[in-house]
């Protein structure tokens, strides 16, 4: 397989950075993912604008336009022909030694995309299952900082719970997942919990409600409880590789019958009728 690493196309087996990058000694750095649907990336000015805001929030230089991310994308495609393609970008502020956790100014950042598999989900109502925990991560969750170790450790304990996903709340409120957004429906409502600093604001997430206003459902952004959740009539998950995932328990307890709810599953049907289709030769 192949990488694209500041600027050119290399094997991904030849790819080196420094020892002393700072995405490697301090996680100073931001990434992006991008699903692309028969070769068209999916909501790409989306996930620019979050990628471009990330990286201001943290004060590294924009280092590629999106204009020649598309390119980047191409000459990925040319080197691993994928029908269906995630696209990863990682940037980090760039290497210097020696270490020093103030970086020093006109860093050059490092900056690396690769292309792989992706297979569209088929849309199961199959209701997943989610374990509750305490959000222990930092207080600007709204940057896509590579510093994902409360993430990573919130995702195995999941898994070591049986579950496909934690389901995090701070003192009771929900935020959301280790690499997701959580919804529930009260009434006919779909809520979610609003973009601020606790929460990445999920390309899906934002996409979903899109739909669900186009659609005809009410929305509400607003903090919701673990006990509303409990109360709640449905529940899903959403995420650029996962789009919508039907959630019926969450540690052990049904949420209403446990089974995909109807407001759910219409969800799920505008999603896949809304992603970019093959184009016809
Ligand atoms: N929340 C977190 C912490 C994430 O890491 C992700 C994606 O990986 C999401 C939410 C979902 O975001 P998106 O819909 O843009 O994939």
């Amino acid at each position: 397989s192949y990488v694209w690493l500041n600027g050119a196309i290399v094997p991904a087996t030849e790819a080196k950075i420094s020892a002393f990058d700072r995405g490697f000694l301090f996680a100073d750095g931001i990434y992006e993912v991008v699903p692309i649907y028969s070769g068209q990336p999916f909501l790409f000015d989306a996930h620019m604008e979050r990628l471009e805001r990330s990286l201001r929030e943290v004060e590294i230089p924009q280092p590629v336009s999106r204009a020649h991310w598309l390119e980047i994308i191409a000459q990925l495609h040319a080197h691993a022909p994928l029908e269906h393609a995630v696209l990863y970008i990682h940037i980090t502020r760039g290497a210097e030694f020696p270490r020093n956790h103030l970086p020093s100014p006109n860093l050059q950042p490092t900056v690396m995309a690769t292309l792989s598999a992706f297979t569209p989900p088929v849309g199961s109502i199959a209701p997943a299952r989610a374990t509750l925990m305490e959000d222990i991560r930092w207080l600007r969750c709204d940057i896509k900082s590579i510093s994902l170790l409360g993430n990573i450790m919130a995702k195995m304990a999941a898994q070591q719970d049986g579950s496909i996903e934690p389901l995090l709340h701070r003192a009771g409120r929900v935020t959301e997942g280790a690499s997701s957004n959580y919804f529930i429906v009260k009434d006919d409502v779909l809520i979610t919990a609003p973009a601020d600093t606790l929460i990445l604001p999920g390309i899906t997430r934002d996409w979903v409600l899109k739909l669900a206003k186009k659609n005809g459902i009410s929305v509400e952004e607003r903090p919701f409880s673990v006990a509303e959740l409990y109360a709640a009539d449905e529940c899903f998950l959403t995420s650029s590789t996962r789009e919508i995932v039907p959630i019926g328990t969450v540690s052990g307890q049904l949420i209403n019958d446990g089974q995909c709810g109807p407001i759910t599953e219409k969800l799920m049907t505008c999603f896949r009728n809304s992603r970019p289709k093959a184009v016809k030769k």
